[in-house]
């Protein structure tokens, strides 16, 4: 392996921190590194964002960051162009990002634009003995099987499952190059962030989350989901059907086409445990289940189950914490 090659791991930050995904694509950067002896340089780009730059510094041993006012508002077209000349410049075999909606947004199109190869959702990286390379695993069919893949381009573009790594330890000390650019592009323009307020912890970093299903029948409902959570610190989730039906946010959605989350615990009110919510949340270290249907498959994946009646269980859980 040549020494010099590199692989790149994008930031994504607000307000100066690093988002939770970024320490978890760190992770995956070096354990990709130490299998193929790679250097690892983070990439930070902002309008600002020194804050970020020195965290990320904390992590890997060093950092490019890129200060721009293009760079204020993320928009896809003005990362895009920039991490791809970083991509030939130092003549990386890998760019990886969290698999956010952020990273799913602008990773791809980085990946066409280098006529690279693209494994999204990765969660576990290895040496192929076989094929004698580097070699990623991902799960499909709603996480019914693990598929394995190898890359043949010369720079393979990665989004990485934040579930499946843990967050990086820190500590390394590294160094920071600052410098400038990022274009507006022609074609694009940012309008405007709809920023949802909330006090609660984000889905994707929450420690607890409780979270309700269509079985809760109205939006007021959620109220008591709400209570439950708030009383953990916890952030809160739903399904599918209760955010089809109105009951829930569509930012809450939790499984296949929602969140992908792994909290310490995870209770589950009226939801029956479909394969595609279990997608979204079964590498929670400990699932409580709350349903009325002793039968409902949320049960086989549930550490602790609790068949009853929500509309008096939740409410006297939070009454008794
Ligand atoms: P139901 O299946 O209607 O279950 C309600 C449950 O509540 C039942 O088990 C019932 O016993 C229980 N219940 C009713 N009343 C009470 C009460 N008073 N107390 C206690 N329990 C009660 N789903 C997701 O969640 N996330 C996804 O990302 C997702 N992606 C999908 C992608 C595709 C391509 C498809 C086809 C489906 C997807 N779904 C997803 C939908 C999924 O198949 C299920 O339809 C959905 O998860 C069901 O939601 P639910 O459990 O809330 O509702």
């Amino acid at each position: 392996e040549n020494s010099m090659s590199s692989i790149l791991v994008i930031a994504e930050h607000l307000e100066g921190k690093l988002k939770g995904a970024t320490l978890n694509a760190v992770t995956f950067a070096n354990q990709a590194a130490e299998l193929a002896g790679h250097d690892v340089i983070g990439v930070v780009l902002g309008s600002s964002a020194g804050a970020a730059a020195t965290e990320l510094a904390n992590h890997v041993p060093k950092v490019i960051s890129i200060d721009g006012d293009a760079f204020k508002n993320y928009l896809a077209e003005t990362y895009t162009p920039v991490i791809a000349a970083l991509a030939e410049e130092f003549d990386a075999e890998i760019i990886c990002a969290g698999s956010t909606t952020t990273g799913k947004d602008y990773l791809p199109r980085v990946c066409a634009a280098l006529e690279g190869g693209f494994v999204s959702d990765v969660i576990e990286v290895y040496n192929d003995a076989d094929e004698d390379q580097l070699a990623y695993k991902r799960p499909i069919w709603a996480g019914n099987l693990i598929e394995r893949v190898t890359s043949d381009a010369d720079v393979t573009c990665a989004t990485i499952r934040t579930t499946a790594f843990d967050d990086s330890a820190g500590g390394v000390g590294g160094s920071v190059e600052t410098r400038t650019g990022g274009e507006a592009p022609a074609n694009a323009e940012f309008l405007r962030f709809h920023l949802v307020e909330s006090n609660r912890p984000d889905l994707t970093d929450a420690d607890v989350i409780v979270a309700g299903g269509r079985g809760l029948k109205s939006a007021d409902a959620f109220g008591m989901i709400e209570a439950l959570a708030d009383k953990l610190g916890g952030a809160v989730g739903a399904s599918r059907a209760a955010v089809d039906s109105g009951y829930a946010p569509n930012d809450w959605q939790i499984g296949q086409t929602g969140k992908i989350v792994a909290p310490n615990l995870y209770i589950a009110a009226a939801i029956s445990g479909a394969i595609q919510h279990l997608a979204g949340m079964k590498g929670s270290k400990v699932i409580v289940a709350i349903n009325k249907d002793p039968e409902a498959p949320i049960f086989q994946v549930s550490d602790y189950g609790l068949v009853a009646d929500a509309f008096k269980a939740v409410p006297e859980l939070t009454e008794k914490l």
